[in-house]
């Protein structure tokens, strides 16, 4: 820019010092071209009168100068001329000066002369005799006058010239000087030139505009991150042809992608050949789904496609942990198998005891024994449901429970007159020993808890053994107690009598009417209560289970 404005003020002062060196070469022309005929006037004047005196004799010895001299008489016919032999020359009569001297008694003209082949001034006077004086000099050419001015002329265009390279460059960096200095980061502060205030006002809205996208963006992206990151799902975004535009924290440790992820091609981050049909199938613009092994566990991998104007534009990866899934879904498979087992035992037994009584094979006097067996059997079937529809409505409903304030101690009581008369069969000592302790929960869960613990210390047992139930009220926890003086629980086994239908010895379980989900139900309903349940156990000399309760633990 500095360059443009040198050259255009450069240029134009040039230009302006060459015009006015025409316009003053011209106005010089025609005042030395007047000065001339003035002087030739003078001259023609005083010459008329030296031949109005001396006749032809004012020619004799004149010195021969620049000017040419004629004399012609009325008829034009040249009588005398300084510079041309009069003999060979035409009759002048009709030139322009001599019909005006004829005339008006004084004439001038300027012209091109055929005579002497040059631009010449004439100027005639008419003397008192008829004849005519004429006085002709060659008149300035402009080239002559340029020429004679050449000099003078040139030291002053190179002055000029300097001049103007000096002030042009001075002016370009004055005028370039404020916009180089221009604050854009705060247009509407610079006021050197008024012209650039609606450039900069636009540039001020503009930055404004830019500043306030640039903080919604952020904040979205912001939002999105901490969305993203605190996801535990992965979430991996691409575009069409499996770039990585964003991937989530979860996502980036189960591909095994680091931190530099993003921009690169998904199947450079992860080459599972399942997982490049998967995206294959999203850009086709389908929906895909798979589970695959990442990391050691179990993922189910989405992949959907991103679709603008009807066309695939990118395409989002959800990954997600199906291991609680699959291990829910083989949970549920074999509980399946363990209830169809369970009940096939009891309705085998009585289908069996039924058709031996159906067809007659039973003696009168074993029939009651075979009704018992019936009964028994019936009732085992009873109690296995009662226990299965317990643990599906804890599975399923446990949400659903109405929780309330409940004195755990008082609700022992209670769970207790119910188990006296089998522990009284069994020939074990019942107890109860603590204080009231209230407690928010379910009160059928919690007293289902004491039952299922106190029925196995009983069933457990040996003759003449006793079960202590204790409930501890200290500041931040409820305690349940259960000891027994019972047949123990093999250390191995300790941790797996949780699980559903795991008995330690099932013909023993199954001969108390055990039916392998009781404590399944208590570590169910503990847990719904955010309880710690903990087995301590001597084989042969007893076991301990207590049941921890913080007291905030609200559901
Ligand atoms: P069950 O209906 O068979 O009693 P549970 O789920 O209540 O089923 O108990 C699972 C298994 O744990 C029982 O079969 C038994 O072997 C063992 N068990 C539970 N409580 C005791 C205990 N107090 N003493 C000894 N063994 C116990």
């Amino acid at each position: 820019m500095t360059k443009r404005i040198f050259s255009a003020v450069f240029l134009a002062a040039v230009c302006v010092f060459l015009a006015s060196a025409a316009l003053f070469m011209g106005v010089l022309y025609d005042y030395f071209s007047d000065v001339q005929c003035r002087q030739l006037r003078m001259q023609t004047d005083l010459a008329a009168q030296g031949v109005a005196g001396l006749g032809s004799d004012y020619f004799t010895n004149l010195p021969a100068d620049d000017y040419r001299i004629s004399w012609i008489d009325a008829d034009g016919v040249v009588l005398y001329d300084n510079q041309l032999a009069t003999a060979a020359m035409e009759n002048h009569l009709e030139r322009q000066e001599i019909q005006q001297a004829l005339a008006v008694g004084i004439g001038e003209s300027r012209r091109y002369s055929d005579t002497l082949l040059q631009r010449s001034i004439y100027c005639a006077r008419l003397l008192p005799n008829g004849t005519v004086l004429r006085l002709s000099v060659a008149q300035n050419t402009m080239l002559t006058l340029l020429l004679g001015m050449l000099e003078p002329m040139c030291v002053i265009f190179f002055i000029a010239f300097g001049l103007a390279l000096l002030l042009a460059s001075r002016q370009a960096k004055k005028i370039v000087e404020p916009l180089n200095n221009l604050n854009l980061d705060e247009p509407l502060s610079n006021d050197d030139y008024d012209e650039l205030a609606p450039l900069l006002n636009r540039l001020d809205l503009q930055q404004k505009q830019i500043r306030r996208q640039e903080n919604d963006l952020q904040r979205k992206q912001l939002e999105f991150e901490t969305v993203t990151s605190n996801m535990q799902e992965g979430l991996v975004l691409l575009n069409r042809q499996g770039l990585i535009l964003s991937v989530n924290s979860a996502a980036a440790r189960l591909l095994g992608a680091e931190e530099a992820a993003v921009g690169r091609d998904i199947l450079t981050v992860n080459r599972s050949l399942e997982l490049s049909a998967l995206l294959d199938k999203a850009a086709a613009g389908e929906y895909a789904e798979k589970v695959l092994k990442l990391n050691g566990g179990e993922y189910q991998l989405n992949a959907s496609p991103v679709l603008t104007d009807g066309t695939v534009s990118g395409m989002v990866l959800l990954l997600f942990d199906v291991r609680e899934k699959m291990k829910a879904e083989q949970l549920r498979r074999e509980f399946t198998a363990n209830v169809s087992h369970e009940l096939k035992t009891p309705l085998h037994t009585i289908a069996g005891c039924s058709e031996l009584l159906v067809n007659g094979l039973v003696k009168p006097e074993d029939t009651t024994k075979f009704a018992r067996q019936i009964y028994g059997e019936a009732q085992r079937m009873i109690n296995l449901v009662e226990d299965i529809i317990k643990l599906s409505h804890l599975d399923e409903a446990g949400g659903d429970m109405r929780c309330e304030n409940v004195d755990l101690y008082a609700l022992a009581e209670n769970t207790l007159k119910l188990l006296l008369p089998v522990a009284e069969a069994a020939g074990v000592e019942l107890t109860l020993q603590g204080q009231p302790a209230n407690l928010f929960g379910a009160p059928q869960l919690l007293s289902s808890i004491i039952f299922n613990l106190c029925d196995n210390a009983i069933k457990y047992n040996r003759p003449n053994g006793s079960v202590k139930v204790a409930i501890i009220n200290d500041e931040t926890n409820v305690t349940l107690t259960v000891t027994d003086t019972g047949i123990g629980i093999p250390p191995e086994c300790q941790e797996r009598i949780f699980e559903r239908f795991y008995r330690v010895d099932k013909s023993r379980s199954q001969a108390v009417g055990g039916t392998g989900l009781g404590l399944s139900i208590v570590k169910h309903a503990a847990r719904l209560h955010n309880a710690n349940v903990n087995v301590q156990s001597v084989l042969g000399q007893g076991s301990v289970i207590t049941v921890r309760f913080s007291k905030n633990a609200v559901k």
